[in-house]
């Protein structure tokens, strides 16, 4: 496969639809990528978990791999919150949060009692007519109406099917407003590059493994990576003839990744 053409030294993996899928509670596993991981994590290679997982604090999400199964660092994940809230400081931005309950915390800092942007996660259950139409409120009475989405996903998979994601919620905001949002996570580039750049490691050494062939592989062969597409998580049979995306490989699942980058680095 032509993504071992060059060498590896570096890997950028999604978390949902590779690691487990995600639903009630804490969700499933797919139990050979337990194994994969700790391969992984005793080999040479240098990786970092980038994720667009909107729906927990970074501490929260770690833990929540540990009970699947999954020895991770908090320092080796990467989600878009922590990235939110540092832009919104560069910034001096006082946010309206439209977030899951869950991740708030990572924006405890902010002054909102004057929003001048929206900032908005995969909410779920939050996602109601009501907040959605206070975020537009607040939106279109700014003279420069700022949305910020953490992701821009159309859908994921969970346990029990597909489920709406961000993205298709902020496009209704945009649509409204006559804007567009500014996207921080996949497959935004810089956010791509940040996880490379922490590993010190460059573009051309790392291969990204995802299962959205928009998100993870389109954005990862936008910054310059590899992608890899894994047959998992919300992968679907007819992306195989993609019309705009050809991943640099394609396997069944993270354990086949793993084997063949192992062997490959071992020869
Ligand atoms: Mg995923």
């Amino acid at each position: 496969m032509n993504w071992l053409s060059k060498p590896v030294r570096g890997l950028l993996l999604d978390i949902t639809g590779v690691l487990y899928n995600s639903g009630e509670g804490d969700g499933v596993a797919i139990a050979s990528s337990i194994e994969a991981v700790k391969r992984l994590q005793a080999s040479d290679l240098k990786i970092r978990f980038v994720s667009n997982e909107s729906s927990n604090t970074r501490a929260k999400l770690a833990a929540k791999l540990g009970r699947l199964g999954f020895e991770i660092q908090e320092e080796q994940l990467f989600t878009p919150a922590p990235a939110a809230a540092s832009y919104l400081r560069q910034h001096g931005l006082r946010p309206h949060l439209l977030v899951h309950p869950g991740v708030q915390d990572e924006f405890a800092e902010f002054d909102m009692t004057d929003p001048n942007c929206v900032v908005m996660g995969d909410a779920e259950r939050e996602f109601t007519y009501q907040n959605l139409n206070t975020a537009f409120q607040l939106l279109i009475k700014l003279d420069r109406p700022q949305l910020i989405t953490l992701g821009y996903g159309k859908y994921y998979m969970e346990t029990d099917g597909l489920k709406l994601d961000v993205g298709a919620y902020a496009k209704a905001l945009e649509y409204a407003c006559d804007i567009q949002s500014l996207v921080i996570g996949k497959p935004n580039a810089e956010y791509f590059s940040a996880a490379v750049a922490d590993m010190q490691l460059t573009i051309d050494e790392t291969v990204m493994i995802g299962d959205d062939i928009l998100s993870d592989i389109g954005g990862a062969q936008k910054a310059g990576l590899r992608g890899v597409q894994v047959r998992t998580g919300k992968w679907r049979p007819q992306w195989e003839n993609h019309p705009i995306v050809t991943p640099d490989g394609i396997v069944d699942n993270l354990a086949e990744a793993v084997n063949l980058l192992l062997a490959q680095n071992a020869a």
